[in-house]
């Protein structure tokens, strides 16, 4: 029994490994194609900076905890870095390295003047009280303060992080600073400096990438059946904002099974009784798994929970004729080969949820400025620029021949490249 879960680890470290060296991959062949030198490469396969660090936290029942925790930075031509923090306990270095390679890609593909960075927390949220959380959020930014900051690297939300606990960070970072400053994190709560429409601008941004694919694709969204993977922040908006245009959303998942329902789900019941980290199965008898799930029958589906979820064993039976990525590194290489072989349209992920980074951004901007902005305009700036990334990057795809994910690598690189060269880095 222990034997196998240690096996299953490393197998979860592997695939892990898996999502920076077909990153890496990726991001040559996009180099390759716009025809820059290998030094380019060489400079942007890794951060140029990564932090570990170890944070003790005294734990409710006495003891003290020691946690570890990462800051990736990718690349800083461009501007200060920019990306989420998560609290999993399946992080690694290379996950968080890979994580901030992509969030370089969002930005660039958004046209943001950020470079992109992540950061990590190996823990589970999910089994530590209220008080144990602040703690650790504080320890972590006391931990990596030397290198964060309002100019240098923005974090925000990732899995398994909220509002709450921006506001703690934002807090640490402000008494450390002896000044307030909001510009040093987004996600933060409205009161706090947080911008309207902030909580839902990833399942925004993806709601516009499938209305955008559903128009190449000849498909009405209203009554085209919809498979939601993942309840969390992005899954639990995109249910609402899918169901709210007249989608029937046939299918949704938390990390312990699935529901599905040719009819259509109830989403307002479901939204309604899924607690603060998506789980809402377990009120359930008639559950399926997400594996079962992922191969059910749809027209659109959206992995929007973790990496390496659509594979070589299963890419074949996808039903889908759009999928869209929602969350960070959901299909393999492999997969997106077989998925475009097959007539797929995929929307990579780098495009698809870059509406979280966005209205970051929009957040930042209005914290420097100190001048706050309606919803209404939020909106409207986030579809515009969606809209544009969307259209860029799938002519791109039609004109050289290439599958969106390798057209949105291209689009997104290419200015940090060009940036790096500029400042004669390579
Ligand atoms: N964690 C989100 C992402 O992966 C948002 C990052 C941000 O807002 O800076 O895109």
């Amino acid at each position: 029994m222990v034997a196998e879960k240690a096996a299953d680890s490393t197998k979860e470290k592997n695939n892990n490994n898996d999502v920076l060296s077909s990153t890496q991959t990726v991001i040559k062949t996009a180099l390759e194609k716009l025809g820059y030198p290998d030094e380019v490469y060489e400079l942007l396969k890794e951060p140029l900076r990564m932090m570990e660090v170890r944070i003790p936290v005294r734990m409710d029942d006495g003891s003290t905890k020691i946690f570890t925790g990462y800051r990736a930075q990718h690349n800083d031509s461009v501007g200060p870095t920019k990306g989420g923090i998560r609290f999993h306990p399946d992080v690694t270095d290379r996950e968080v390295k890979a994580l901030s390679i992509w969030m370089s890609l969002k930005a660039g593909i958004v046209d943001l003047p950020y470079g992109g960075g992540k950061g990590g927390i190996i823990c589970d949220p999910r089994e530590m009280s209220f008080r144990e959380l602040e703690a650790l959020s504080r320890g972590y930014v006391r931990a990596v303060s030397q290198i964060v900051g309002p100019t240098k690297d923005i974090p925000a939300p990732d899995v398994f992080t909220n509002s709450q606990i921006m506001a703690w960070m934002m807090d640490e970072y402000s008494r450390m600073d002896e000044f307030n400053s909001p510009g040093f994190i987004t996600g933060k709560p409205i009161v706090l400096g947080g911008s309207h429409g902030r909580e839902s601008a990833t399942a925004k941004g993806v709601t516009i990438c499938i209305n955008e694919a559903a128009k190449k694709r000849n498909i009405d969204v209203k009554g085209a059946k919809v498979i939601v993977q993942g309840f969390g922040n992005a899954g639990s908006f995109l249910s609402k904002f899918l169901h709210d245009q007249g989608a029937t959303v046939v299918g949704i998942s938390d990390a312990y099974g699935a529901l599905y329902d040719p009819e259509g789900l109830d989403i307002e019941y479901l939204l309604d009784r899924r607690d603060s980290f998506g789980t809402v199965t377990k009120l359930f008898n008639n559950t399926i798994t997400n594996k079962e799930l992922l191969e059910s029958e749809c027209d659109i589906l959206v992995p929007a929970a973790v990496e390496n979820q659509i594979t070589k064993d299963n890419a074949h039976n996808i039903k889908a004729s759009i999928v869209v990525e929602a969350a960070n590194g959901p299909t393999t290489m492999e997969a997106t080969k077989i998925l475009t072989e097959r007539g797929i349209l995929l929307v990579p992920d780098v495009l698809a949820s870059a509406g979280g980074v966005t209205v970051s951004y929009f957040e930042w901007v209005q914290n420097n400025q100190g001048f706050y902005w309606t919803e209404e305009e939020v909106e409207e700036r986030l579809h515009e620029n969606m809209v544009k990334a969307f259209n860029t990057i799938y002519e791109t795809s039609q004109t050289r021949k290439v599958d969106m994910r390798l057209a949105a690598y291209m689009v997104g690189v290419r200015k940090m490249a060009e940036a790096s060269r500029f400042r004669g880095w390579v």
